[in-house]
């Protein structure tokens, strides 16, 4: 992959935002979405795995979340009935000094109240600095953002990293899901995160949810949102838009 790639698509505006819904196991009702990008290349779609990494490593992820955010605010601004977006925040972000201004001039351009807006860091971001993070987490929740910890549990450092650090939302990785119908000690341990994160008032998202099955157990055990292919798929913004909020 090439800078320039990178850059043509941002121009021409290839890089698509699209959503995908998280659904209340108890009402079933769509509370929020995740906001993920597709590059949408000659009739091909190329997923964030191909080149969010690229991005990362050149800096590029800067400009592509700015833009998801922008996009994002953009939509929620319009919606009568508005529901929580997360967006993905690149652990670059956590060490450009601009960048809380930036979050914050955004919303403010498109008048949209900051706690409708989730900040998802993951771990290996905050690791990578403890105190920067929490810094960054202080002057975050300090403007009404709300801040998301994605993957739980897939790192090193899970528990030590919310000791640290006020998460509103944990969203508990995909790994811990897929087996949880069959697995015993794989069952001790999702209830037990659910059951902290209840004390810590933290709500719970449980990632990659692909069969009943699954969906009907984490409700069970007191999960709060579900996220995942049994539930749909992420689509383009502007499909999301009418499929949900019209
Ligand atoms: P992530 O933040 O952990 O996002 C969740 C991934 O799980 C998404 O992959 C989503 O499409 C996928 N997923 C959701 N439900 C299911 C399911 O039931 N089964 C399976 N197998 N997968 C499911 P996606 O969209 O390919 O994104 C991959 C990663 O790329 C994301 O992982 C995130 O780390 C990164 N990414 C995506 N969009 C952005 C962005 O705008 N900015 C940044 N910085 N990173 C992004
Ligand atoms: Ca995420
Ligand atoms: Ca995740």
């Amino acid at each position: 992959m090439r800078q320039e790639e990178i850059e043509q698509a941002l121009k021409n505006k290839e890089i698509k935002v699209y959503l995908q819904p998280q659904v209340d196991l108890h009402t079933e009702k769509i509370v929020g979405a995740e906001s993920l990008v597709r590059w949408e290349k000659d009739s091909a779609i190329i997923p964030p795995n191909e080149f969010i990494p690229f991005c990362e490593q050149t800096g590029y992820i800067t400009q592509i979340d700015h833009y998801v955010l922008e996009t994002v605010c953009s939509f929620i601004q319009k919606w009568k009935k508005k529901i929580p977006i997360a967006v993905n925040e690149s652990r670059r972000h956590l060490y450009n000094p601009h960048h809380i201004e930036d979050l914050q001039r955004t919303v403010e351009k498109y008048e949209v109240e900051a706690k409708y807006i989730e900040l998802e860091m993951t771990e290996t971001a905050v690791v990578h600095d403890i105190k920067m993070a929490k810094e960054a987490e202080r002057r975050v929740h300090a403007l009404g953002f709300k801040v998301a910890m994605d993957d739980f549990g897939t790192g090193y450092s899970s528990f030590s990293m919310l000791r640290e650090i006020q998460i509103d939302i944990l969203k508990i990785d995909k790994s811990f899901v897929d087996e949880v119908t069959q697995d015993r000690r794989g069952k001790i341990i999702i209830e037990a995160i659910i059951q902290m994160a209840k004390r810590l008032e933290m709500i719970t998202i449980a990632e990659g949810i692909e069969t009943k099955e699954q969906a009907q157990y984490l409700k069970t055990i007191g999960c709060d949102i579900a996220q995942g292919y049994y539930y749909a798929f992420p689509i383009p913004i502007e499909k999301f838009e009418r499929r949900y909020l019209a």
